[in-house]
């Protein structure tokens, strides 16, 4: 038995990142269209300062425009919701994100759905839910969507797969089994009820893991060939008391066994941030009526 192959998300990133920036240079030139991305963090959660800051920084390194707006722990829902009218009516923003979590006064949920549909960049409003379910034009989430980029370079077409999905959030699991779905393969959702999840994986060509649980997946779980794509990033303690990550499958024997996997870090996690900046590219070019580069697909 080989080892699998390591599906290179970092590397992968940045060339999308790279190929962003190319349309970026090529919507300013010919069009005088920069396009860009307003970010929202409410409080001081240091985790998110840092997703915040690197964002920012990409954003630009893209070559669009990025605009942060910090604000106390103690804004209001209103000024909130204000702040997003405002954000929703400014032609320069095609693509909005407030942070989460917000503080525990704010209503996530009503937060979301005032973020207007067409610049809903992370892709979590209903109506970009809605599309995504039935064919529509709409976002897909980053995370997922960045999760098929990877399978679809490390596996060409997808059509009359098994795909299992561990995990059923609004974010990752059920966007994750849209997509799949829409490529064809026959999908399964597995969560927290499962009755028998180690079967379940047993039988998937794909496994889509996005639990939240360290090394949760085992290898023997796994097919002989199947290509793991794990979401998880999970904080545990390694040597010596130091702080490491590590993802929802057991990297050191599922590696064994799988035909193909991404590590943990430097897999899935650096696609979000990249296809959240080819969101933006679309809505802008959308906006502005101009075709949609297929970026992500076309290696
Ligand atoms: P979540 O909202 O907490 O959802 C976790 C899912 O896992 C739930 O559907 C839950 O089932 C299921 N689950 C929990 N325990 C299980 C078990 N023992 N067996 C089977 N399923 C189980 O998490 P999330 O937001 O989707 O995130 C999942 C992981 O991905 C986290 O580690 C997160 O940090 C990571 N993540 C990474 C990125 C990135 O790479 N950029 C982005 C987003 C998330 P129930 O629904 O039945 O409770």
């Amino acid at each position: 038995m080989s080892d699998a192959k390591i599906i290179d998300g970092k590397a992968f990133a940045a060339k999308l990142r790279g190929d962003i920036a190319a349309e970026v240079a090529k919507l300013k030139d010919a069009h005088g269209v920069t396009p860009g991305l307003a970010v929202i963090l409410v409080g001081e959660d240091p985790a998110s300062q840092v997703y915040v800051r690197n964002k920012g920084k990409q954003t630009i390194e893209c070559g669009m425009n990025s605009y942060e707006h910090k604000l106390s722990a103690d804004t209001s829902q209103e000024e909130l919701l204000a702040l997003i009218a405002k954000l929703n009516a400014d032609p320069k923003v095609h693509g909005i994100l407030c942070q989460l979590p917000v503080p525990k006064h704010i209503d996530d949920q009503a937060i979301l759905a005032a973020i207007d549909p067409a610049k809903d960049v992370d892709g979590f409003h209903v109506v970009n839910a809605g599309a995504l379910a039935t064919g529509g034009e709409g976002f897909a989430p980053c995370t997922p969507y960045g999760c098929l980029m990877l399978l679809k370079d490390t596996l060409g077409d997808l059509s009359g797969l098994r795909a299992v999905v561990v995990g059923r959030s609004n974010i990752v699991g059920k966007p994750m089994a849209q997509l799949l779905l829409k490529e064809s393969c026959t999908v399964t959702i597995a969560h927290s009820r499962t009755r028998d999840l180690p079967e379940e994986v047993r039988r998937a060509d794909i496994v889509v893991a996005a639990v939240g649980r360290p090394n949760m997946i085992k290898g023997d779980w796994i097919a002989p060939g199947a290509t793991v794509i794990d979401v998880g990033i999970n904080r545990v303690e390694g040597a010596e008391g130091k702080m490491k990550l590590v993802g929802d499958v057991e990297f050191e024997t599922a590696s064994k066994i799988a035909g193909a996997i991404t590590p943990v870090p430097g897999g899935v996690g650096p696609m979000t941030i990249a296809c959240l900046l080819n969101n933006t590219l679309i809505s802008a070019c959308r906006a502005n009526g101009l075709a949609v580069p297929n970026l992500g697909f076309d290696s």
